[in-house]
């Protein structure tokens, strides 16, 4: 892949910038953790004269510090934090108008289709979903009206890879902008923008939270136009998160690398496993060489995360026994946080979409989905072990 950019202008390695970039120590007492300014406004020493901030749906300097962080760990020059992914995703939207249309990736996040589909397209924003792991798919999807390509890569729970670097170079050919939901990769695994992406988006509520404590969202972008688009967006909007969620998703991004590396070593563990147990079907997993798209994954991202789905043996009833057997993995919605979850997709996270189109996609009723936490994998395959022996 194309260096980091990040790594050509800051001269300071990833782990680096997690802990420094945007958070100086505090000067008027010298904290070395950026404070919670748990203010709604910011006196003024005379009209129009302030220190930066005037009202903090505007801004506020724990969240500039979040926005700051976020920025270097994409190699990007702004960064914008949202009060979630999807008001994150919103903003991007806002920035449209009506009559333009967006090529997305067909197997988005739910919450992000239901936004395109149920709300947007409702004010006049037109939709193509494609499968993105095929660029000829995307480049037949284009119309003369198209300014957004939303990608999402590795998908859920599907893990289907697209080339971001043939993609985006399509989609410039056609002045299209290309927004990449980094969400599983995390910028530890994968940079968008160094392969050529317009915009990084996120749900920081998984891997940069990483603590199943806090819903937030974040955009970071080197395209000065652009943001300065979201950010009037954002603000007209009000899609701004508290800072005390701001500080929480900080307090994650300085282990984002170590914890990352964790999840990815157990993830590769029990995908090993999984993978050449009797009562397993597939395993999907972009780390092991059987994924279609492995050769991919190698050359786009620095790492294959920690989610991985596999179908069991059995039928819909065998798999609900087999969630609800495991005790370390939690049986929840979500990802990204230091403890292991577990799901079913078609009954949980995807079950809103149609059951032919399931079917079709490969979200079978045995089809479960993990999010391998930073446990020891040694405990973790044998709390799935134990769900085995239930099913
Ligand atoms: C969770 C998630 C979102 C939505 O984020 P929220 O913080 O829940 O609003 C968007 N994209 C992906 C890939 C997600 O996993």
């Amino acid at each position: 892949m194309p260096e980091n950019a990040s790594r050509r202008e800051n001269p300071h390695a990833f782990e680096t910038r997690a802990i420094h970039a945007g958070q100086d120590p505090e000067p008027a007492t010298g904290a070395v953790s950026v404070p919670i300014y748990q203010t709604s406004t910011y006196a003024q020493e005379d009209v129009g004269r302030h220190k930066g901030h005037e009202y903090a749906r505007t801004s506020n300097p724990t969240r500039s510090a979040l926005e700051a962080c976020l920025a270097a760990l994409d190699g990007g020059e702004f960064g914008l934090a949202f009060s979630s992914g999807c008001a994150a995703t919103s903003t991007v939207m806002n920035c449209l108008e009506a009559g333009d249309h967006v090529v997305s990736s067909d197997d988005v996040y739910g919450g992000t289709f239901r936004l395109f589909d149920k709300v947007y397209a409702r004010f006049g924003i037109e939709y193509t979903f494609v499968d993105a792991s095929r660029v000829e798919a995307i480049s037949e999807a284009m119309r003369p009206n198209t300014k957004i390509l939303w990608l999402e890569t590795p998908t859920n729970p599907l893990l289907k890879l697209t080339d971001i670097e043939a993609a985006a170079r399509l989609a410039h050919e056609r002045g299209v902008k290309v927004v990449v939901d980094n969400t599983f990769a995390s910028p530890y695994f994968q940079s968008p923008l160094a392969l050529g992406a317009d915009a990084v988006h996120y749900s920081t509520t998984k891997y940069l939270g990483g603590h199943s404590d806090v819903v937030g969202g974040a955009v970071v972008t080197s395209d000065r136009a652009l943001h300065d688009r979201m950010k009037f967006c954002q603000n007209a909007v009000g899609a701004v998160p508290g800072p005390l969620d701001c500080f929480l998703v900080l307090r994650g991004l300085k282990t984002l690398a170590i914890r990352m590396r964790e999840h990815e070593k157990n993830a590769l563990a029990i995908a090993r496993h999984l993978e050449k147990h009797r009562r397993v079907r597939r395993v999907v997993y972009p780390g092991l060489e059987s994924h279609p798209q492995h050769a991919l994954a190698k050359r786009q991202m620095r790492g294959f995360g920690g989610m991985i789905s596999f179908e069991i043996d059995g039928d819909a009833a065998g798999a609900r026994r087999f969630l609800s057997a495991t005790r370390l993995f939690f049986l929840a919605e979500s990802l990204g946080g230091v403890e292991s979850l577990i799901e079913l997709p078609a009954a949980m996270t995807h079950s809103s979409l149609p059951p032919e189109v399931r079917q079709k996609s490969g979200i079978s009723d045995t089809f479960i989905r993990i999010s391998v936490g930073i446990e020891s994998a040694d405990d973790l395959i044998a709390d799935l072990e134990r769900a085995f022996e239930a099913v």
